[in-house]
């Protein structure tokens, strides 16, 4: 057994323990493996041990890899996680079945213009800055209704859900509170008729305690790939 499925495997440990913990079925849990930086090679290893939904954050990286798994592409989701410049959306828009980093209504606009007719409509996240930091990545809490409202009436584009990546931090206690908010925020905005039904939150550090608050999709690279080698 590869080391790669064997990592897949102890992922899948944590997450049906965390869920198990709180009352909820492990298979509310969606495993999303962060393949950037690691090589067509080892997507394919973790999709030879049943893994099938990848997450990517640089887009010509991603768009290379894909070409290389093409013969893979069928029944493989490919999600798109990083921050996503407006010049880069035609090839999101044509190669990715979900964007979970959108902030802005322009990219949205984009990735809707540019969807290609033909292909399902392109599933999409809000990024919140869920805990306030000082970055702009990320909607802040109180312009989430609006924006939800216009990415809403877009066409071949679907809301989905909220994404967040807050600041790490060691305690888990805090850790599940920050994830609580992004729940509580998906709650507000349902309550204002959307029907979200994903919550993108929890990485290799912090899973348990977003399956806690309610994960539906955690985003997990080191711990399934191991550490990312940025020096090329
Ligand atoms: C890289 C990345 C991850 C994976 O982080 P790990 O700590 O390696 O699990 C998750 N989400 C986003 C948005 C990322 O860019």
């Amino acid at each position: 057994m590869s080391l790669i499925a064997d990592n897949l495997r102890a992922v899948h440990r944590r997450i049906d323990h965390a869920a198990q913990a709180c009352g909820r079925a492990p298979g509310e849990v969606a495993l999303l493996a962060v393949s950037k930086t690691f090589s067509a090679q080892a997507v394919r290893e973790a999709h030879g041990a049943g893994q099938r939904a990848f997450g990517e954050s640089y887009v010509q990286e991603a768009v290379d890899k894909l070409a290389a798994l093409d013969d893979l592409r069928a029944g493989t989701e490919w999600h798109f996680i990083g921050p996503l410049q407006s010049n880069k959306a035609r090839l999101v828009a044509a190669h990715f079945d979900w964007v979970h980093s959108i902030d802005r209504l322009k990219i949205a606009q984009r990735l809707s213009d540019l969807r290609p007719p033909g292909m399902a409509d392109l599933q999409l996240c809000m990024q919140v800055n869920i805990d306030d930091q000082p970055t702009k990545s990320g909607v802040a809490p109180a312009e989430a209704l609006g924006l939800a409202r216009e990415i809403a009436a877009l066409p071949r584009v679907r809301l989905r859900g909220l994404m967040c990546i807050p600041a790490p931090q060691q305690d888990p206690v805090r850790q599940q509170a920050v994830f609580a908010s992004l729940a509580a925020l998906m709650r507000d905005l349902n309550r204002e008729g959307f029907g979200l039904d994903t919550l993108s939150m929890g990485m290799s550090d912090d899973l348990e305690a977003a399956v806690a608050a309610g994960a539906s999709i955690v985003r997990v690279g080191t711990a399934i790939f191991g550490a990312r080698d940025y020096s090329s």
